[in-house]
């Protein structure tokens, strides 16, 4: 019973921790808070766009902290969630939303209704992931429904933000990425980011990946703001067509690879890729 009420009591400490200090924020924009997940080694970052009658969340995080939370502590307009795709690290706080979007594709409506357990989440299972003080606990996100599924070239109007659905898959079959038309913001998810980009998961596909970058591209200029969904909240246009030039450069057998845990690794100035090929 001692070890049981000081693991409650330790628990409510660690519940409130994370609850005030978990999520970094960062006003990015006038419209637009980054909510970043630096005290984990993949430092996810989630984002609230807020307009003058509803708010959006672009991914929800890993669901260890209270994402719903600290969006309250920003604003107290409706919030629907926009997920780029359906990995762990992005749909974490899904249940804590009435209304989630996800785009029209089997793979990620399976991995958003299949939910996980953090005990089957190698990246979740050690404190060594994990910054002080923030300990993992085991943890588990129920599997849900989407509250509505889009297609490619959907504009999303909600309320009088606008979100494009451009379709980018290569690190997943249905990852996306989302523009605010008015705002000229581009919300990247897995596609753009600094840091290892994954095209070597079994469900990545780098032809694919390719092609995307250069689709994504089209839609990018010098004003854009990029907001990548690791590393940074924040990424210059150039990364989207350094990353383009870079998978059509590995595409063309003009870079050299590394080994790296049975897969290769290309590095670039600002980034590198993972792949099987
Ligand atoms: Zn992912």
């Amino acid at each position: 019973m001692k070890v049981e009420g000081f693991g409650r009591a330790s628990l409510l400490r660690e519940n409130r921790m994370k609850q005030s200090t978990w999520f970094t924020i960062r006003k990015i924009h006038p419209h637009v808070f980054a909510l970043a997940e630096f005290f984990h080694w993949e430092k996810v970052v989630s984002y609230l766009v807020v307009g003058q009658k509803a708010a959006v969340l672009v991914d929800s995080g890993m669901g260890y902290g209270d994402i719903h939370g600290a969006i309250r502590s920003i604003t107290s307009l409706p919030v629907s969630v926009l997920l780029t795709h359906g990995h762990w690290d992005h749909i974490g706080g899904v249940n804590l939303f009435d209304t989630v979007f996800i785009y029209k594709d089997h793979f990620e409506q399976k991995l958003l209704a299949q939910g996980f357990s953090s005990k089957n989440i190698p990246e979740l299972h050690s404190a060594k992931f994990f910054k002080k003080p923030f300990h993992p606990h085991h943890y588990s996100i129920n599997g849900r429904v989407p509250s509505k599924t889009f297609q490619n070239n959907q504009r999303l109007h909600m309320g009088d933000l606008t979100f494009l659905v451009i379709h980018t898959p290569g690190h997943t079959p249905g990852s996306v990425c989302f523009k605010e038309i008015n705002l000229n913001i581009l919300f990247t998810g897995d596609a753009i980011y600094p840091g290892p980009l994954y095209g070597h998961l079994p469900e990545s596909d780098m032809l694919a990946f390719a092609s995307s970058v250069q689709k994504l591209a089209a839609w990018v200029d010098h004003k854009t703001i990029i907001c990548p969904g690791h590393n940074a909240v924040v990424a210059q246009p150039a990364l989207v067509f350094s990353v383009g030039k870079g998978l059509q450069d590995i595409l063309g057998g003009k870079i050299s690879r590394a080994e790296k845990n049975g897969f290769w690794e290309y590095h670039f100035p600002s980034f590198s890729f993972l792949s099987r090929i």
